[in-house]
């Protein structure tokens, strides 16, 4: 059956005028798709649509969208926020869509694998072993790292560490009520 209208609520808007200093932008949009033109994984990938995520944001779909795994292809190239002809700030309202996505325990396992492996090594993709030789065997340097102490420190206070953990928890439990987790 065609869904005959949906139902529109500003609350969403509002929240994001108050979570990023130019989240008021996103009243000024007039779904032109201007951004989806310049948009390098619309191009590739018509599953993720800038205007249409910006469409969901507008229209108060928050729910849905903190559950959309398409959220997080976005590249953050911030194309789109230089070329929308009126001044919406799209790559940076899409950023603040994942922050809540992420505060919703909807953080993606590929992420978390790489986070882990930042707070390890101080790298996103460590090199392999066989990589480091062969480095060596050139006569490159070592690579440098940043400090993966320093690393973990600042996502601890910025609670990231406990938001990643609370996103486990919550796949535990959707497991166990769904009989998953038994042998
Ligand atoms: S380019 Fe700007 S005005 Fe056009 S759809 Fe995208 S956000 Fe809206
Ligand atoms: S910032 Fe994200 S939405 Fe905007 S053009 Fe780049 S990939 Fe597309």
């Amino acid at each position: 059956m065609v869904e005959a209208y949906r139902e529109i609520s500003s609350h969403f808007r509002k929240e994001l005028a108050e979570l990023h200093e130019e989240g008021a932008s996103i009243n000024y949009c007039y779904q032109c798709a201007t951004c989806s033109g310049i948009c390098p994984v619309f191009r590739y990938n018509p599953k993720y649509n800038p205007r249409k995520l910006i469409e969901g944001m507008l229209t108060g779909r928050k729910e849905e969208m903190v559950k959309d795994p398409n959220i997080w292809l976005c590249t953050v190239c911030h194309n789109c926020t230089e070329v929308c002809p009126q001044g919406v700030r799209v790559s940076e309202l899409l950023t603040v869509l994942r922050n809540l996505a992420t505060k919703a325990g909807n953080f993606p396992d590929h992420l978390k694998a790489e986070v882990k492996v930042l707070v390890e090594t101080g790298l996103v993709n460590a090199p392999s072993k066989a990589t480091i030789s062969r480095r060596a065997k050139m006569g490159l340097p070592e690579l440098k790292t940043a400090d993966p102490a320093e690393i973990k420190a600042l996502l601890e206070h910025l609670g990231f560490i406990e938001l990643m953990a609370k996103g486990e928890k919550k796949e535990e439990k959707k497991e166990e009520s769904s009989g998953g987790g038994q042998q």
